[in-house]
């Protein structure tokens, strides 16, 4: 299959999926997860008409920001690192992995300096298990409330991962999970919009269950090299 065609389908299943779980195709965002997928190929994506892209390791996304078109939306989607924090600043539209406060804080003495706010999804680890980044379920209302006291860190939303399986459907309840999390916090000045949840095998599920931003790869690009 081609990527035009994979798009195709995608774009068809979420569309599906959206209608199954009652909720508008229009308002969920596609991110093109472009991990090991080469500059070349992340240009035809554009072309096809996708504007948002997320990348989970800075070192691998800095050459390709510098290739491509600056009306590209870059969205960072891995751990990151506090030493990482001003050159991503400088180059991503959404940070989706806010999960703890020593990063919350160097987010914000950084924004200060430069005299910006810094959108940020908190990533939230639904499933429990140790593997996972993420902040804990019963934490999140705490640390959103310390969160708030930084005036540059504007949260957005909340992202998850579910556990990876064979069976999307056991990953339901990760994704019910964070939408009734958003659904719960209703703190002031806290605009909870966004909902990234859902990969290649699970995003259906995902956007049944609310997701507004899904970050799919391997579905898009095909299966890459992995490390
Ligand atoms: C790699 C990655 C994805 C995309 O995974 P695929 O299975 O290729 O769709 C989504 N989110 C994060 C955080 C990732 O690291």
């Amino acid at each position: 299959m081609m990527l035009k065609e994979r798009l195709e389908t995608i774009y068809a299943k979420i569309n599906e999926s959206a209608l199954k779980g009652g909720h508008n195709p229009e308002g969920i965002k596609l991110v093109a997860v472009t991990k090991n997928v080469s500059t070349e190929l992340i240009k035809e994506a554009f072309d096809l008409g996708i504007t948002d892209l997320g990348e989970n390791r800075l070192q691998e996304a800095m050459p390709k920001i510098a290739h491509l078109p600056e009306s590209i939306k870059w969205h960072f989607i891995g751990y990151l690192q506090t030493n990482k924090v001003r050159e991503v600043l400088n180059s991503f539209f959404l940070i989706h992995s806010l999960d703890r406060l020593n990063l919350a804080n160097s987010l914000e003495n950084r924004a200060q300096k430069l005299d910006i706010n810094v959108p940020v999804l908190v990533q939230v680890n639904t499933s429990g298990e140790i593997s996972k980044y993420g902040i804990a379920p019963e934490e999140l209302e705490d640390f959103l409330i310390e969160i708030k006291s930084l005036s540059r860190i504007k949260v957005k939303g909340l992202m998850t991962m579910a556990p990876f399986t064979d069976n999307p459907e056991e990953t339901r309840p990760f994704f019910r999970r964070l939408r009734l999390l958003k659904e719960q916090f209703k703190i002031p000045g806290v605009e909870m919009k966004y909902l990234s949840m859902g990969m290649s095998n699970d995003y259906h599920v995902a956007v049944e269950e609310g997701a507004n931003i899904i970050r799919v790869g391997n579905a898009l690009f095909g299966h890459r090299n992995k490390k």
